[in-house]
């Protein structure tokens, strides 16, 4: 049931999910499904967390964080979701990098990589395929101690050029850096180069919506407009949250807030053995966002120029580079109007670029506009050369920057990723710390981006099932 702003949610519930991405939607969806009474509790006006768009009233729509997931998010979807929302979901055609070391195509497969790197880089085959051998060999359990900079210096040593080609794409989805562990690129990059980029063809809120439908069909309970201020622990046991300064009672608790405000806004670090406390303080919340929503005048076009464009003007690649306020890199996503079949929609260009929170927290208001603006203009002089007299066409353009990340999704630094690698170790142990205390949400570069956050989202509901069940027939100490 869609509960209104004066609803009091009816508990004793068996779990509350708190925050509805796409971390806690799925955990909430499986839970439902399996019969458990669910309410899922989300502090913003509408469902996704990061999954998400925003209107402007002439009916221009821009999509945050829909710029491409891993062919694996189709059978996670029909998994945990439904065929209808799998089957929405398409592969684009053509990614391009637009740098001083190269300018090429590529419909980033495994196959069309090791023609490149072959042909464009000169690379023996056996090499590249040594390398994807090597990822492929990859196994999360080993957790070899090796870092992404000595994955490359081992197979492509002085090579910076096919650095930038393996790792750049990555580096924008997650936020990686050389000094990650080599695993969590592997297992990332397989991912994507199984069969190329997908994204849900009817845009982000199209998706959004059927899930909501899913989730009520599922018997979910959703309120928004719930900010929980704090998950009510007894005697090392989950008992409920409070919520608007009402307490819920439930059984058990997913926190789908960062795994960092979980542990010491939600719960409080003194209900941790001092083991994990220290494990959770070395815990690094990821890099944050830059993002630029560019609009075209209605009845205006582009040509079709691929659907991702990696553009830098830096000479040589580094992760530094890509998170320099002076913005060397951006993503260009772009949306035609078949994105959406189902309604009006002019097109759309969002620039992405990865930030460092502390870059653009504590400036003055001007400071802070200027620099707004400094995004605004690097990214529609950097569209201008790859689409000549676009400049013209475009009528909105608006930025987005950590602060604003921080503001819609509460998450400490805006962090757009959760959290480094560590985290997922952190958010696996909650609950054996904490009875009933559960966390499903970006954490790592495994369990991140879309396909990440759904799938941990459904691992963490088996774990909330098999918990719950082992409770069943007992009396439990829950607040009605
Ligand atoms: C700019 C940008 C571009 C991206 N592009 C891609 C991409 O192309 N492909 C991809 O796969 N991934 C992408 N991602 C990452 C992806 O969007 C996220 O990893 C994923 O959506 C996060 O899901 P999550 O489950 O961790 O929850 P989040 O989306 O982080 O949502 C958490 C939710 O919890 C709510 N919440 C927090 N605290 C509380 C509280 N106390 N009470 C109630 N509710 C609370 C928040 O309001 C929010 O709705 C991008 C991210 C960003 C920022």
């Amino acid at each position: 049931m869609l509960l209104f702003k004066k609803d009091r949610p009816q508990g004793p519930y068996d779990v509350v999910v708190i925050g509805s991405g796409l971390g806690g939607m799925t955990a909430a969806n499986m839970l439902g499904r399996q019969g458990h009474k669910v309410l899922l509790l989300e502090a913003h006006n509408k469902l996704g967390g990061l999954a998400t768009w925003f209107r402007r009233p002439d009916g221009k729509i821009f999509d945050i964080s829909l710029h491409g997931f891993p062919a694996g998010m189709i059978k996670t979807c029909r998994r945990y979701w439904n065929a209808d929302i799998a089957n929405r979901i398409v592969r684009i055609k053509k990614v391009r990098f637009k740098n001083p070391q190269f300018d090429l195509e590529t419909d980033f497969t495994e196959e069309d990589y090791k023609r490149i790197l072959h042909e464009k880089f000169g690379l023996s085959s056996q090499v590249a395929q040594g390398f994807f051998d090597a990822l492929r060999e990859m196994n999360f359990y080993d957790r070899p101690e090796t870092t992404i900079g000595e994955l490359f210096n081992n197979f492509f040593p002085g090579r910076n050029d096919i650095v930038r080609f393996l790792l750049e794409p990555i580096t924008y989805a997650n936020g990686s850096t050389l000094e990650d562990p080599a695993i969590a690129y592997g297992i990332v990059f397989s991912n994507f180069m199984n069969k190329g980029v997908y994204i849900f063809q009817g845009g982000t809120d199209l998706m959004i919506e059927l899930m909501k439908t899913e989730l009520l069909k599922n018997g979910v309970d959703i309120k928004l407009h719930s900010e929980v201020e704090k998950i009510l622990i007894e005697n090392g046991k989950v008992v409920g949250v409070q919520a608007g300064g009402e307490t819920i009672g439930s059984r058990a608790v997913v926190s789908n807030a960062h795994l960092l405000s979980t542990i010491f806004k939600l719960v409080g670090p003194e209900h941790f053995s001092p083991d994990f406390q220290k494990t959770s303080e070395q815990v690094r919340p990821n890099t944050s966002s830059c993002q630029v929503y560019m609009g075209l005048k209605q009845g205006e076009s582009i040509p079709y120029m691929g659907d991702l464009i990696f553009c830098s003007k830096a000479r040589q690649f580094s992760t530094e580079m890509l998170l320099n306020p002076a913005i060397e890199g951006q993503t260009f996503s772009f949306y035609y109007p078949e994105m959406r079949p189902h309604r009006e929609q002019t097109y759309a260009v969002v620039s992405s670029s990865n930030a460092r929170y502390e870059d653009w927290a504590n400036l003055s208001s001007e400071i802070y506009q200027k620099r707004k603006q400094h995004l605004i203009d690097r990214a529609l002089a950097d569209l201008e050369e790859l689409v000549p007299g676009v400049g013209r066409k475009i009528d909105f353009a608006e930025a987005a920057t950590p602060l604003t990340l921080e503001r819609f999704t509460r998450h400490p630094m805006g962090a757009s990723f959760g959290t480094k690698f560590e985290g997922l170790e952190a958010s696996k142990k909650l609950s054996e710390e904490i009875a009933g205390l559960y966390h499903a949400g970006s954490v790592g570069i495994i369990m991140s981006g879309w396909l990440g956050a759904a799938n941990y989202g459904a691992i963490q509901s088996h774990a909330v099932n098999t918990y719950l069940s082992l409770q069943e027939g007992v009396s439990h100490d829950t607040i009605s």
